[in-house]
């Protein structure tokens, strides 16, 4: 007779399965997964009281996301984007507007708070539709950009969620750009600049994918209007085949309210997913009735692309982890600098060191341990330090620091001025 598994036992070989089968597909360098990385480098934890799903990330995680999130805010606001702040949960009224309630409820978290039905957010747009509805606009109000770093949840398949890649809980650097007809070409345009930016100052290499409606999918999972999808996807492509955009077209892969362009990758074991997405929308506008005054006097519905910049955060730091392997641009590095001393009498020396970096808001920890140079030198690199600086005797009498990259043998010795001139132009430059 067979032996029943409980629960646990079958959760556990499965996850050996798993393993093994993601041993087998990995690629030949034996790259380290994000959740290898996030666990060697003390980048986040999933906690089983907490759930699945759901990473904690440390100090040294949230350092790495802060510094992402900054980026993309400090560069969408010179590019003419306001941000909002919108709640991460709406009364069910707001969906049934928006349709994800009739086309997204079982991706969402419910919840019943006195008989009446909330859901927390799958998305921003429904929120920011209701700001840019809150006063009469008119043509000279657009393109009208809000942006968010938005927090969403989405309810994946639990044997789905892994690292953070696949979460429950996630954010999002998500905008809706509302615009005239006339107008959305030139956006549209914009958009692809921002992103090709962004992915260029990220390192990220991706590939294109042209996600389209299937007309012959009958489950509700889209907005019934043929025409409208007709035409919103063939101006869409004429849009990318204007731009030269090289792409490959998936059918049944758009979002429920129209055809998007995703931007995808593959992880170490060389699952694809996507990282970015944007979208040309012919539908909420009229459920939300964003419309506008003309030039002419007349009221017209404005159009909508939603897009996002950097992606998921958590998914884009996972995507960076493991193409880096943990090795990050200076710039996203949760230590920047570790200062080492190589004996007892130049320990106060280190200690001065250590506090004029951090004073000029460099990342720097101080390593001051009664432990030999070469040890402390190499518990710096597993750790991914950027730049290890050390400083004995010889140093301390020329008022001077040894510095060295993590992947580099040449030590070049400097003064502090010299090399804080150094470090902050590369943390500014956003050196790969
Ligand atoms: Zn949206």
């Amino acid at each position: 007779m067979e032996k029943e598994l409980s629960p646990e036992e079958g959760s556990q070989i499965l996850r050996k399965m798993t393993k093994i089968k993601m041993q087998a597909t990995r690629g030949k360098d034996d790259l380290k997964s994000n959740v290898e990385l996030g666990r060697d480098l003390d980048l986040y934890i999933v906690s089983d009281v907490v759930g699945k799903g759901l990473p904690l990330l440390t100090p040294k995680g949230a350092t790495i996301k802060r510094e992402l999130e900054r980026f993309i805010t400090d560069e969408e606001l010179k590019r003419g984007y306001e941000y909002t702040s919108t709640p991460i949960m709406a009364k069910s009224d707001l969906y049934k507007i928006s349709g994800h309630w009739q086309h997204y409820k079982d991706d969402m978290f419910t919840l019943n708070v006195h008989g009446e039905d909330y859901a927390l957010r799958p998305m921003t747009c429904p929120f920011q539709f209701v700001l840019f509805k809150r006063k009469p606009r008119t043509y000279k109000d657009l393109p009208k950009k809000y942006a968010e770093l938005a927090t969403l949840f989405r309810k994946e398949k639990s044997g789905e969620l892994r690292g953070l890649t696949r979460l429950s809980q996630f954010t999002l650097a998500d905008a809706h750009v509302l615009c005239t007809p006339e107008q959305i070409e030139e956006e549209f345009i914009k958009v692809m600049d921002l992103i090709k930016y962004t992915m260029k100052i990220l390192g990220i290499e991706v590939w294109y994918r042209f996600s389209k409606w299937d007309p012959e999918n009958k489950k509700g999972k889209y907005v019934d209007n043929p025409k409208a999808w007709e035409h919103t996807q063939k101006f869409m492509k004429k849009i990318l085949d204007k731009m030269e955009v090289k792409y490959i077209e998936a059918e049944d892969e758009a979002a429920f309210y129209g055809p998007k362009l995703d931007l995808q990758y593959k992880d170490v074991y060389g699952k694809e997913d996507s990282l970015i997405t944007l979208q040309i929308d012919f539908a909420l506008p009229e459920k939300f009735d964003l419309k506008y005054t003309d030039k002419d006097g007349k009221e017209k519905l404005a159009m909508v692309i939603h897009r996002s910049s950097t992606g998921c955060t958590e998914r884009t730091i996972s995507y960076i982890l493991e193409k880096t392997q943990g090795n990050l641009p200076l710039w996203l590095s949760p230590i920047q600098t570790k200062v080492m001393s190589m004996n007892e009498d130049v320990k106060d020396y280190a200690l001065q060191i250590n506090k004029k970096l951090l004073d000029t808001g460099i990342r720097s920890e101080l390593d001051n341990r009664n432990e030999s140079i070469g040890k402390k030198v190499k518990g710096a690199i597993t750790e991914k330090a950027f730049y290890l600086i050390t400083v004995g005797e010889q140093e301390m009498k020329e008022n001077k620091i040894a510095v060295r990259k993590r992947d580099s043998k040449e030590i070049i010795t400097m003064t502090l001025e010299e090399f804080r001139e150094k470090i902050n132009t590369e943390i500014f430059k956003k050196t790969l």
